[in-house]
């Protein structure tokens, strides 16, 4: 069984989308700025506020 995590993955921490309130866990790339991270995805970081804001693709 290979991984490339060192440690237990039990010990990961998790939080719940702000959005759509999923848990969401830990990612290395998250490792600099996890207490920003409020959302599981990016979907759902557009998703917080789409009514008054247009968004452009791209
Ligand atoms: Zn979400």
């Amino acid at each position: 069984m290979k991984t490339t995590f060192k440690g237990n993955k039990q010990s990961l921490p998790s939080k719940p989308c702000t959005v759509c309130g999923r848990d969401k866990t830990w990612r290395k790339a998250w490792a600099k700025n996890w207490d920003q991270v409020l959302y599981c995805s990016e979907a759902c970081r557009k998703n917080k506020s789409n009514s008054t804001q247009v968004a452009k693709h791209g």
